[in-house]
């Protein structure tokens, strides 16, 4: 898959997935505008791929909106940035589950809101893709404020697709299962509960970023043409084990 000469924005390209996106998009010919936090990653991917990276806090909503404005004008967008904290449901609480929501849902709506609005208003196309997580199909212990963050999120894919593909701009989902990155190390480090989640993957191992990226690319990509509103579970087989 090409991407030569288009804009891509990625938010959370900082670490992880996010990181993996950018560095594979860059490498594909696009030109990757990066919405991330820390401070350190803002400069290692202005210096290490070239990327133009806004440092933006995505809870904050009027500053995520400003940095949505700030990135266009861009062909694509995957939002990716997402945050956990673990927390058994009795025991959630009403701060962790509101900036949840806040970083994983209410950021990829706004973002999203700006970069369609700039592309009808130019009568371009695009896609949009939403970085959700096989833990919004069910039900996982102590992810209560994270599963519902990302089943909202797949309700806002799916009415992205139908409300902006007339516009000529694809939404679709991508649910990794564990996938090796600082995330992982915070919410699996627990060997006995990673060994009861590798146990529930047929092909016998964790996700790697490159193995979610290729995905993500391929939904933004032409070639994905006529797939839309879809939630595709990236996960070895979890879902059907
Ligand atoms: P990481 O924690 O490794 O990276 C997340 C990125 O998002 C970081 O660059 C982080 O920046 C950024 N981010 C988080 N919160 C904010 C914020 N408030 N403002 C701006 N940027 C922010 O996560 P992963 O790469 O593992 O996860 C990427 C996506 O994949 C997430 O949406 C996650 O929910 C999803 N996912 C991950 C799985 C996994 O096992 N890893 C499994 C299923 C889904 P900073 O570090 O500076 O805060």
């Amino acid at each position: 898959m090409e991407f030569k000469g288009k804009t891509v924005i990625v938010t959370g390209a900082g670490k992880g997935i996010g990181r993996e996106i950018a560095k594979m998009l860059v490498e594909r010919g696009a030109h990757v505008v990066a919405l991330t936090r820390s401070a350190a990653d803002v400069e290692a991917l202005r210096g290490e791929s070239g990327c133009r990276a806004i440092q933006v806090d995505l809870a904050d909503a009027d500053a995520t909106r400003e940095a949505a404005i700030a990135a266009l004008p861009a062909d694509f967008l995957v939002n990716c940035a997402g945050t956990t904290e673990l927390q058994p449901f009795l025991e959630t609480t009403v701060e962790a589950f509101d900036r949840l929501v806040a970083v994983n849902t209410r950021a990829p709506m706004i973002v999203g809101q700006e970069y369609a609005r700039s592309l009808i208003k130019d009568g371009r196309q695009g896609a949009i893709v939403n970085v959700s997580s096989v833990a919004s199909f069910i039900g996982i212990p102590d992810h209560a404020a994270y599963c519902a963050s990302k089943g909202g999120l797949d309700g806002l894919t799916r009415v992205m697709a139908k409300e902006l593909a007339p516009h000529g701009i694809r939404a679709n989902g991508v649910h990794p299962t564990v996938t090796m990155t600082p995330m992982a190390v915070k919410a699996w480090s627990d060997p006995e509960k990673a060994a009861g989640m590798m146990k529930r993957i047929p092909v016998g191992r964790f996700a790697e970023p490159a193995d979610i990226a290729e995905v993500v690319l391929f939904l933004l990509s032409d070639e994905a043409a006529m797939v839309n509103g879809i939630s595709m579970p990236v996960d070895g087989g979890y879902m059907i084990a």
